[in-house]
C-alpha cells in the first residue's frame, strides 16, 4: 500500500521497528497523544529480534535496580547510561510490562522472562500499545536517505516514497555497512568502530576433546598480556569454550581480540572462587588424606568426573598414580594446570542466544538528557545503533528500553513546548 500526500507528514519518523523504536514511539505518543508517529521497517516483520530473543523467550531485562551497579554490565556506554538510569532502569521496565499486563517472572541468575516464556508476549504487548496510540507501523519500507532542511528532515523510503518529519529517531540497531551507516556518516557523526561481541571462543585442544557438554560452575578466563579477567560458568562445546563467562570476556575483549583477528591465548583457572594458596593446600591435604586412591580417579575443586583426569594427564601424572605417591613436581604441575591452563584460541563462533554489535555512534555526540544529536538538532538516536552494549543477561534491551524511553518523552515535549502558544 502506497502512502499518500497527507499520509506523509510526520511529527515523528522512526526508522527501525526494534525494541527501542518501540519504546520511543510509544513513550511519546503517551506524552504528547495526537501526535503523527511513524515506525518505518526494512524488513517484512517488526521486533524480529525481540521473537528469537532469549532462545524465543525474551530476556526482557534484568533484575538489578541500582543504577550505578547496573552499569557495570556495559563495556561500552555504561558511564553514559548513569543518568538515563536514574530516569528508567529495569524496575521502570517491569511496571511498564506488568501495568499492560505481562508478568515478568526472574530467574535464579537475574534473567527476567515473561512469565509465559514466549517473546510473543511482549511484541503482542508492544504492537498493541502502538496501535492504540495510532502509530503507523509500515514494513517493507527501508529509509534511504535523510536531509535536514532547517525546519525538519525529509526522508526518502527505498521503493521512491518521500516523507516529511519535524524530528527522526534513528532507532535502527546495530551498524553494518548500508544506506543507515552512510546517512549517519554524512550527517557529521562520528562511528566508533565497529566488532561483534558475545561470541565463543574455537579453540582446537586435546585436553577438550569429547568434553562437550561439561559445565564448570566457577571459573575464572582471563587473556594473557591484558586486564581482561571474568569469572562465572564456563561450558565446553564440540568447539571449543562458552558459557557465562567466555561471553562476559568476549565483550569487554570485543576490541581487542578483533584487533587479534579472533587468535589468541587464553588462561582457564579451574578452581575459580579458590585462591592459590588454599588450592595448592587442598592439593597437599588430599595428597594425606587420600593417600591409596588414584589422582585421576579423586575429582577436587567440583570438577567432573571427565574433565579431572584430563587435567592430570596434561599434569603428567600416571593415570594409576595414588596421591601418596604424588611428588613435589607432579603437584605442582597439577597445580599450574589447575590455575593456568593455557589455550590457543583460533577463531569465534557467535552465540545463538545473544549477540550484539560493539561500536556505533559516538556517545559525545549524543545529550543523554534527550538522546538528540549534538551535531543535528531534531534528529536522535536510541538502542544498539548507539555505541552502547552489554554482556547477556537482559541488560541489551534495557538499553533499548532506557534510551527509546527517553528519546520518545524528549520528542513530545519538545513539540509540545515548540507549539504551544507563549
Ligand atoms: C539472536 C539474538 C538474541 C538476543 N537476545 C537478547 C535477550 O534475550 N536479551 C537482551 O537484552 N538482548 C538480546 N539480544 C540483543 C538485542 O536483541 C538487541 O540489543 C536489541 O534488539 C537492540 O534493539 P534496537 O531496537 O536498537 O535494534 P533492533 O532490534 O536490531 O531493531 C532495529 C530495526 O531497524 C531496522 N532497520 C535497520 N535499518 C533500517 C532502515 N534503513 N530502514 C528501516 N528499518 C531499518 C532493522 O531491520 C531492525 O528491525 C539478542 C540479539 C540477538 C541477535
Amino acid at each position: 500500500m502506497k502512502l499518500s500526500q497527507t499520509d506523509s507528514v510526520f511529527d515523528l519518523v522512526i526508522i527501525g521497528g526494534g525494541a527501542a523504536g518501540f519504546m520511543a514511539g510509544i513513550a511519546c505518543a503517551e506524552n504528547n497523544p495526537g501526535l503523527r508517529i511513524g515506525i518505518f521497517e526494512r524488513s517484512s516483520n517488526v521486533l524480529s529480534k525481540v521473537r528469537v530473543s532469549g532462545g524465543g523467550r525474551c530476556n526482557v531485562t534484568h533484575s538489578c535496580f541500582d543504577p550505578e551497579t547496573l552499569t557495570r554490565s556495559y563495556p561500552r556506554g555504561g558511564r553514559e547510561l548513569r543518568g538515563p538510569f536514574h530516569v528508567w532502569q529495569p524496575a521502570n521496565t517491569v511496571d511498564w510490562f506488568q501495568s499492560r499486563g505481562v508478568r515478568l517472572k526472574t530467574e535464579a541468575d537475574g534473567r527476567m522472562f515473561p512469565v509465559t516464556d514466549s517473546s510473543q508476549t511482549i511484541i503482542d504487548c508492544l504492537i498493541g500499545e502502538a496501535k492504540s496510540k495510532r502509530i503507523r507501523i509500515q514494513t517493507g519500507r527501508e529509509v534511504v536517505q535523510v536531509d535536514s532542511n532547517g525546519f525538519g528532515f525529509e526522508v526518502l523510503l527505498s521503493n521512491g516514497e518521500k516523507l516529511t518529519a519535524e524530528r527522526m529517531l534513528v532507532a535502527s540497531g546495530g551498524l553494518k555497512k548500508g544506506p543507515i551507516l552512510n546517512l549517519i556518516r554524512e550527517s557529521g557523526h562520528s562511528i566508533e568502530p565497529l566488532a561483534p561481541s558475545l561470541f565463543t571462543f574455537s579453540i582446537k585442544d586435546d585436553l577438550l576433546k569429547g568434553l562437550q557438554g561439561t559445565s564448570v560452575e566457577h571459573c575464572e578466563a582471563s587473556i594473557p598480556g591484558t586486564r581482561l579477567v571474568q569469572s562465572g560458568p564456563m561450558l565446553v562445546t564440540h568447539l571449543g569454550l562458552s558459557g557465562p563467562v567466555i561471553l562476559k570476556l568476549s565483550a569487554w575483549g570485543a576490541r581487542w581480540i578483533q584487533d587479534q583477528s579472533y587468535r589468541f591465548s587464553c588462561d582457564v583457572n579451574w578452581t575459580g572462587t579458590w585462591t592459590q594458596a588454599e588450592t595448592r593446600d587442598r592439593l597437599k591435604q588430599e595428597r594425606t588424606c587420600s593417600s591409596r586412591k588414584r589422582i585421576s580417579g579423586t575429582p577436587l575443586f567440583d570438577l567432573s568426573k571427565r574433565l579431572w583426569p584430563r587435567l592430570t594427564e596434561r599434569s603428567g601424572i600416571p593415570d594409576d598414580l595414588p596421591w601418596s605417591r604424588m611428588s613435589s613436581t607432579h603437584l605442582e604441575s597439577l597445580f599450574t594446570h589447575l590455575t593456568r591452563t593455557q589455550f590457543q584460541v583460533t577463531g569465534k563462533s557467535m552465540n545463538k542466544e545473544e549477540f550484539v554489535t560493539c561500536g556505533g555512534v559516538r556517545l559525545k555526540e549524543i545529550n543523554f538528557k534527550t538522546m538528540e544529536s549534538r551535531k543535528v538538532p531534531g534528529l536522535h538516536f536510541a538502542g544498539e545503533v548507539l555505541d552502547i552494549d552489554a554482556v547477556t543477561g537482559g541488560f541489551n534491551f534495557q538499553a533499548a528500553w532506557t534510551t527509546g524511553v527517553i528519546a520518545g518523552r524528549a520528542v513530545a515535549e519538545c513539540l509540545q513546548s515548540c507549539r504551544s502558544p507563549t
